[in-house]
């Protein structure tokens, strides 16, 4: 796999410096939860302050094109600081933690198939954009 290219002065541009640091803390508390990762972008999960999980999605061709659940995101549309977590996370991460991270859901899909549960693609489907879920099914994987 070849890692996404972000451009992380182009994802931090015209953002306060204080929402870019608290990406930073974010990235650096091991808040940010990693799912999909390819060469076209990267899909995570960010722990929020209130223990909420936002769904933050990025492109690596266009650093504009980033999408969050997160409030913040929702009203002004603007990058937010869970954005900044994702990225930095991604340029911080060793090559064989992208690589966990790019196989992750057809990890996933192939231990509900061995489970015999048929409703496993849209399980995993589901999963991308649930916190809680993936968690709990990757937690079967634990038990
Ligand atoms: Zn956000």
């Amino acid at each position: 796999m070849i890692a996404p290219e972000f451009d992380y002065d182009a994802v931090c541009r015209d953002m306060p410096e204080a929402r870019v640091m608290r990406g930073e803390a974010y990235a650096a508390k091991g808040w940010v939860d990693l799912v999909e990762v390819s060469p076209s972008g990267v899909l995570a999960h960010v722990t929020g302050e209130r223990g909420i999980a936002y769904v933050v999605e990025v492109s690596a061709r266009n650093a504009s094109d980033a999408r969050c659940t997160c409030p913040d995101f929702a009203d002004g549309g603007l990058r937010c600081k869970h954005v900044v977590a994702t990225v930095f996370t991604v340029l911080d991460t060793d090559d064989a933690g992208l690589e966990a991270a790019a196989g992750r859901l057809s990890r996933l899909a192939d231990l509900l198939e061995m489970e015999g549960r048929d409703d496993g693609p849209d399980l995993v489907d589901r999963a991308r954009r649930d916190p809680a879920l993936l968690r709990e099914l990757e937690g079967e994987e634990v038990g």
